[in-house]
């Protein structure tokens, strides 16, 4: 074992033991955005790393450090996408999907170069959605109504919204000028992250994680404060609807987002669970980001939900969803038996369509098989040996009672589905 070739530090495998988990939620999920007129999108895991720059921001947590960038064989500069949007966006204008309002989702691996930590991982997992050509604040309003059903469905709870506005980008760049006074009178009270962002991204300061920082920033100037005339209308609006649907959520005024490509509404759904990883869901609107790829103006707003929280945090709550087990294992002594089994499980697959059945396969004596069938949690388990082959029959034993029983091979199906 000691030099068996490990996978790379952060990026984890998913055993068969919980991926009915994530099965499970996944399609709860799928069937959510589904039911709300949302489709799917797939595009590529690997960009050209410019797109990432370009749209994420370069001075970001996310390109300034963490983006797995490579050149290819062909000396193109290459990146795993470290998120969905940027990527989404991409495919959209290329293949003009943006000449009419979309609304999209998809699903899959996000690559970041983190430091692996509970929650925090380099090879994570994401559900994005995304909807363009809707100024809002009515489709604001959609996503968070359908962010809070999917966890009704899910029967998560624990988790909390927290809504903010960036406003327009004239009013975020005035605000920007007001932020940046504040800090430089309290420069020698900037942590050194901070002291770095002042002029390069001063909003992100608000988002610092640094326990030192939070005086400062709780007592900075907000954004709220200097919004623009309709971006306070919207973010008015959009209060409302979450009022009058008994959506509960929590103004915060320092919630930035860490991508530069987000203006306007912003929100996330955070638990206190799962330690410092307490961000489950996190989005916003980017209406500036298809011109700033190079497209024509294009309103927008997407959130994705990191997959690995979303069932940690299921786990903690005690909310994981149930899983079905196996119905039936087939145990079957002799070689005549065995390929007899074979058979017949085809024959029950025919008649019942969505039976979890185990052929045994591999031989060995009764007492071995029945312990397999046993471990496999099935319910009934079915034995076949040459005597039931001569008879046409075969032995079900119910494995919750003990009950055992000789069944007709062309009465089978009846019973088991009965
Ligand atoms: P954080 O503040 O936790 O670093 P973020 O702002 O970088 O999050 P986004 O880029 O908005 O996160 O991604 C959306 C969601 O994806 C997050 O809320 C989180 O649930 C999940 N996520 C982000 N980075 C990771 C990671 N390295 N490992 C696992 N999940 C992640
Ligand atoms: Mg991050």
């Amino acid at each position: 074992m000691a030099d068996i070739i490990r996978s790379i530090r952060g990026m984890n495998d998913i055993l068969p033991d919980v991926t009915p988990y994530w099965q499970a939620v996944e399609a709860t999920l799928k069937d959510v955005l589904t039911g709300y007129g949302y489709q799917e999108i797939r595009f590529p895991i690997v960009e050209k790393t410019e797109l990432f720059c370009r749209s994420i921001g370069e001075v970001t947590d996310i390109v300034e450090k963490e983006m797995y960038t490579f050149a290819d064989r062909n000396g193109d500069n290459l990146t795993l996408r470290p998120e969905g949007t940027a990527g989404c966006v991409r495919a959209a204008m290329q293949n003009g999907l943006l000449n009419q309002t979309q609304r999209l989702w998809y699903m899959g691996p996000m690559f970041r170069h983190e430091r692996p930590q509970k929650g925090r991982y380099r090879q994570f997992h994401q559900i994005g959605v995304e909807a363009y050509g809707f100024s809002g604040p009515d489709i604001d309003a959609e996503m968070i109504l359908m962010t809070a059903r999917l966890w009704k469905n899910l029967g998560l709870t624990g988790v909390t919204l927290q809504i903010n506005s960036l406003g327009s980008t004239q009013a975020r760049l005035a605000y920007r000028e007001t932020l940046v006074s504040y800090f430089e009178a309290h420069k020698d009270a900037l942590d050194e992250d901070s002291q770095r962002r002042l002029y390069s991204n001063p909003l992100r300061i608000l988002d610092s994680k640094n326990p030192a920082m939070q005086a400062l920033n709780e007592a900075a100037p907000k954004l709220l404060d200097h919004l623009d005339e309709q971006s306070k209308n919207e973010f008015t609006v959009l209060c409302q609807i979450l009022d009058t649907a008994g959506i509960s959520y929590e103004i915060n005024p320092r919630l930035v987002r860490g991508l530069d490509y987000y203006g306007k509404t912003v929100f996330e759904w955070v638990t206190s669970h799962l330690g410092s990883q307490g961000t489950v869901c996190a989005g916003g609107r980017y209406d500036g980001l298809v011109a700033q790829l190079g497209g024509r103006e294009a309103t927008a707003i997407g959130f994705a939900i990191g997959l690995e929280r979303l069932i940690a945090l299921l786990e903690a709550t005690d909310s994981l969803p149930q899983i079905d087990g196996i119905d039936v294992y087939l145990v079957a002594v002799g070689e005549l038996a065995a390929k007899q089994s074979l058979i017949l499980a085809e024959q029950l697959r025919d008649h019942i369509p969505n039976i979890k059945l185990i052929t045994h396969c591999g031989g060995g004596s009764f007492k071995n098989q029945f312990k397999r069938a046993d471990r496999s949690g099935a319910r009934w388990t079915l034995i076949l040996g040459e005597d039931e082959i001569t008879k046409q029959v075969i032995g079900v034993k119910t494995m919750a009672t003990g009950e055992q029983e000789t069944i007709a091979w062309d009465a089978l199906a009846d019973y088991l589905q009965q």
